[in-house]
């Protein structure tokens, strides 16, 4: 009984940290990891990068085939975002057209190259009936001295947004 218990807790656990759609963890994961991972890097001097990845343009793929189109991009980045993975990153939905990944004892002279080859990845996948190229921008940061996990997450988003501003379909540092 108590092993039963013990069994469906640990279940609940992981259907709360999972997104449904595309099986990879959700935001409400990657906030407790990046915080794990943020006290582990500080404690031990150890580098941490941040790669916060957003589809371009995907209200117009929703507009042009469809929500259940929509959704099958959604899984299929997820995918391939997944397989470019190394054993220590972590991947997870954080909304809507949005994943984030967290690159653990990682500086951002390799994570810039592993986050280049995940977005050509994703530029390079065909999916049936989509005739477009499906493309993502990137924003990177890694964790400086004292940093919050969130302030760490807000400069990858701020250079998301640099990324989008120089044309999409591109990697963009936030040097400091
Ligand atoms: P940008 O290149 O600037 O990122 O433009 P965008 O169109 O990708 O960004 P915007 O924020 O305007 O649109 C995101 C869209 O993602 C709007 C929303 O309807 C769609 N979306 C969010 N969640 C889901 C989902 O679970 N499934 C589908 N199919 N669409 C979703
Ligand atoms: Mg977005
Ligand atoms: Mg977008």
């Amino acid at each position: 009984m108590e092993k039963e218990v013990a069994r469906r807790t640990e279940q609940l656990e992981q259907l709360m940290l999972t997104d449904p759609l595309t099986g990879v963890g959700n935001r409400r994961m990657l906030i407790k990891r990046l915080e794990e991972e943020v006290v582990r890097a500080q404690r031990y001097q150890r580098p941490l990068t941040v790669a916060f990845f957003d589809i371009d343009h995907f209200k117009n793929i929703n507009d042009t085939y469809g929500h259940s189109s929509g959704d099958m991009v959604l899984s299929r980045v997820a995918e391939s975002l997944k397989s470019g993975l190394r054993d220590c990153d972590l991947l997870g939905r954080f909304g809507g057209e949005e994943f984030v990944v967290l690159l653990p004892e990682t500086t951002m002279d390799k994570a810039s190259k592993v986050a280049e080859r995940m977005r050509a990845d994703i530029e390079h996948m065909r999916l049936p009936q989509i005739t477009r190229s499906i493309t993502a921008s990137v924003g990177l940061a890694e964790l400086q001295d004292n940093e919050s996990g969130e302030d760490l997450l807000e400069r990858s988003d701020r250079a998301l947004y640099r990324a989008k501003a120089d044309g999409r379909n591109c990697c963009c540092v936030d040097e400091i």
